[in-house]
Parts: structure tokens; C-alpha cells; sequence
């Protein structure tokens, strides 16, 4: 028999085209998809029987769960470190120690990243993967088990870099792989791990990291092999005004100039930070329907800028939320970088740059279009996938705010008090309900520990 849950009595912020909300609403699921939703209590006939699963909302905001479009869940095994660094200074800190990871730092890695981003309302996650140390076995298998364990849906990159430092680029020679042997393990990830079906838990995408790290023939060839087996594109763009100069130096173009020239804008791409964009930069953007990741905290914490969120919104780029590695966002929770790209924002262009419903769409809707599965995710609909995340507004955090949304996107929510992938529930009673969270906290801190003893010992 297939499993149905109702929730009742809880405000609902769909997100939905319409941007529909109700007050006092319900929510009915069915199997891993919405049947109902609506004002008032669930209608009888799409309640079912007594074996239905009653949820009471009473004081919950149901919004859609949400979508973490950037992230690279080794580096929680590396947090704390170069703290008053540059994105190069921190890159070139930190690169001699990402090359000793192995399938025990990833798996401890994405299984704390995840169980954060779980904690704080994600639903889907991608991953860009892009350190695979000689002899470290499959780490992008490692980390779809870890995310299998969690239990979030999962898009993770395969990620790349060719371009050392023997060749002028920035990451050290022992972490960079060979051209034919990334795109081969590239192929070979997405007929191993790649599910096109409807509903899936698991895609793949392929991402060459950034502009300093990667040649344009390996840009070129990841596009090629991306759009002839049907999956999407991801890198690097426009962090820092470093790498705008490296571009200038290297390839005599900006940023965009560059990726624009490799055939990288369009529909299937999206692209991690874009800071430093100006305005015709934006304009081709949303020409083309190039989406973007917006990581507002990572940019804080490196101090690399502030990206123009509200011009890209307003060009009609779809702009998602990513929390970026762990190593540049101690955080790594999805609700707070909400908040922050609501901030930032307003920091940038006053307090009418986003709204707090704006920025609610970005970590749902415009994640589900990042990464493609805006059909099926993103907003609170009949018939999409019920990934759906409940936060409790009628404790300390929320009681009083009479707007639901605006308690959660200004207000300090951070911890999701029940979250449903395809109506299982990941997070209960604002509880991990897949894994310990105290086991999953040791075991990273050991991965982390053993990780800093090898990088000590090769010193
Ligand atoms: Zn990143």
C-alpha cells in the first residue's frame, strides 16, 4: 500500500509561479509525490483511510526543501584553516592538503556536510568534486554512498583540473590529472551513476573547476562529452578580481569573454559565484539562461565581493544559493545563506534589492532551475516530488513575526524541524533521523585529525 501523509494546520509558502501562500493550510502526499495542497484542513477524499501518516503543522511554515547549488564536501574535513587568506592565498595554502584525502575523508566529509545541509532544510545538494588524488579509489562512488546514507537527493560534478603549476597554473602539480583520464572517468561516472528517470535521487554533471586551474582544451572537450550524453555543466566563474587578471593575462579576455569563446553559456550551465560581472556580462547571462550559484557567505569569508543579485534577477538569470566548500564557510547551512544573499543584497543595493520571498525562490525554485529539475522540485505543487521542509516558527526564533516567510528569511531559523525527500522524513523533531549526528561529528573530527597528521608528517 502506498504511503500517504497529511499535514495540516501549518502555513505553506509554495513558491509556485502564482507565488501562492496560505495561512492555514494542508499538504497531502502520496508515495514520493504531492496529491493536495490547499487552504484549510486536507479534503476527505485525499486523506485516505486510517493508515495515512497525520502531521500537525500548528505553528510551521511548509516551504519547498531547499536546493544547495554549490558545494565541495572534502574541504569539511579541512575548516579553520587560512583564515585571513585570499581565494589564492587560501588555494595555495590548502591545495598540498586536499592532494592526501582518501575514501575515509570523503566519506566522513560529505556525510557531515550533508547531515548539515539536511539540518538546515536542504532536500537536494550537488556536490564539485575536483581533487582525486593518484591511488584514492572512486571518490565521487564514496561520496554518492555517503549521500545515500543521509538520505538528500544528489547531483554531484565530476569534477577536474589539468592546468598546473609547471604549465602556469595555480594548484600544485601532484593534483592535477591528465586530460583523456578525466574525461574518460568523466564517461564512465555518468553510465555507472547518472539516473535520467523521473524522481531520481541520483544525476551526474561534469565540471572542470575554474579558469586557473583548467586548460581550454579540457573546457572544451568536458562541454562536448556533457552535451553528448545529456547532462549539465558546472564551474568557477568571476570569484575574485584575481582571477579576472589571470584571465586578462593568460587568455587577453575576461571572465565571461573566455567561457563565452569555449562555448560555455547556455541553459545546461551554471556557474559558481559570478562577483565581478558588469552589465552586458549580466545581459548575456539571462540571453542566454545561464544560471548562477550565489555563495554569499563564502564570498564574505574570503572577501572576495559581492556578486549582483538583483541584476541578475532582474535579467531573468536563474540565481541559486550554494554554501561552497566547508573550508571557505565554516557554516555549510543552507538557511542562513538565505538570509545572508537577502543581506548582502540590501548591503549592495539598499532594501528593496531582495525581498525576503525573493530570496526564499532562490534556495528553491532557482536552485531547482540550476540544476535542472525545476519540473519536479523547487516549488510546492500537485504532482511534483514532495521534498518538502516544515520549520517551526513558534518558538523563541519566530513567535510574534505575523509574516511566516519573513521569520524565516530574517529571523535566525536555522535548524528545520522536519524535512521529507520524496516523503520520506530525513529530519524529525529538528533531528537527523538517517544517522547518529554525535557519530557522524566523531567521525569527522577523526577523518579531519588524521587528514592534518599526514599533511604534518610530508612537511
Ligand atoms: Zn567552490
Amino acid at each position: 500500500m502506498t504511503t500517504r501523509t497529511v499535514i495540516e494546520g501549518c502555513a505553506i509558502a509554495t513558491v509556485d509561479a502564482a507565488q501562492t501562500e496560505y495561512r492555514d493550510g494542508h499538504v497531502v502526499i502520496e508515495g514520493q509525490r504531492i496529491v493536495a495542497i490547499g487552504e484549510g484542513l486536507a479534503p476527505e477524499a485525499a486523506v485516505g483511510g486510517a493508515e495515512s501518516r497525520r502531521i500537525d503543522g500548528r505553528g510551521l511554515l511548509a516551504t519547498p526543501g531547499l536546493v544547495n547549488c554549490h558545494h565541495h564536501l572534502y574541504q569539511w574535513a579541512t575548516r579553520g584553516l587560512a583564515q585571513q587568506a585570499t581565494l589564492f592565498e587560501w588555494l595555495v595554502e590548502l591545495y598540498p592538503v586536499w592532494a592526501l584525502i582518501d575514501a575515509d575523508t570523503c566519506w566522513a566529509a560529505a556525510r557531515a556536510g550533508l547531515a548539515a545541509l539536511a539540518c538546515s532544510g536542504c532536500s537536494a545538494s550537488t556536490d564539485h568534486h575536483y581533487v582525486f588524488p593518484r591511488g584514492a579509489g572512486d571518490l565521487l562512488e564514496v561520496e554518492i554512498g555517503a549521500a545515500a546514507s543521509v538520505g538528500v537527493r544528489f547531483h554531484p560534478c565530476r569534477g577536474s583540473m589539468d592546468l598546473g603549476h609547471k604549465d602556469g597554473g595555480l594548484p600544485p602539480d601532484e593534483v592535477v590529472e591528465d586530460r583523456d583520464a578525466i574525461l574518460a572517468a568523466s564517461d564512465a561516472a555518468i553510465s555507472r551513476f547518472h539516473d535520467p528517470s523521473p524522481g531520481a535521487l541520483v544525476r551526474i554533471a561534469l565540471a572542470p573547476c575554474s579558469p586557473f586551474s583548467v586548460t581550454p582544451g579540457l573546457m572544451t572537450d568536458a562541454a562536448e562529452l556533457a552535451r553528448r550524453r545529456g547532462v549539465r555543466l558546472h564551474t568557477h566563474l568571476a570569484e575574485t578580481l584575481d582571477e579576472e587578471q589571470f584571465c586578462q593575462e593568460r587568455f587577453g579576455v575576461r571572465p565571461v569573454d573566455y567561457l563565452d569563446d569555449l562555448g560555455w553559456l547556455g541553459d545546461d550551465v551554471w556557474l559558481a559565484h559570478c562577483v565581478h560581472l558588469d552589465d552586458a556580462e549580466i545581459a548575456r547571462f539571462g540571453a542566454t539562461g545561464t544560471g548562477v550559484a550565489h555563495c554569499p557567505n563564502s564570498n564574505a569569508r574570503l572577501g572576495a565581493g559581492i556578486a549582483p543579485v538583483a541584476g541578475l534577477v532582474g535579467a531573468g538569470v536563474p540565481v541559486g544559493l550554494g554554501v561552497d566548500g566547508a573550508a571557505s564557510n565554516e557554516d555549510g547551512g543552507l538557511a542562513s545563506e538565505m538570509r545572508a544573499a537577502l543581506q548582502f543584497a540590501r548591503l549592495a543595493g539598499g532594501p528593496q534589492a531582495l525581498t525576503a520571498r525573493q530570496a526564499l525562490a532562490r534556495a528553491t525554485i532557482d536552485g531547482a532551475r540550476c540544476l535542472g529539475r525545476d519540473e519536479e522540485l523547487g516549488s510546492l505543487e500537485v504532482g511534483k516530488l514532495a521534498d518538502v521542509a516544515l520549520w517551526r516558527l513558534d518558538g523563541l526564533e519566530g513567535a510574534g513575526i505575523e509574516d511566516p516567510v519573513a521569520a524565516l528569511v530574517f529571523g535566525s531559523t536555522q535548524t528545520v524541524e522536519l524535512l521529507l525527500v520524496g516523503g520520506r522524513a530525513i529530519v524529525e523533531g529538528g533531528e537527523l533521523r538517517t544517522a547518529d549526528e554525535a557519530h557522524v561529528a566523531v567521525e569527522i573530527a577523526r577523518a579531519s585529525q588524521r587528514l592534518a597528521a599526514k599533511a604534518q608528517a610530508r612537511v
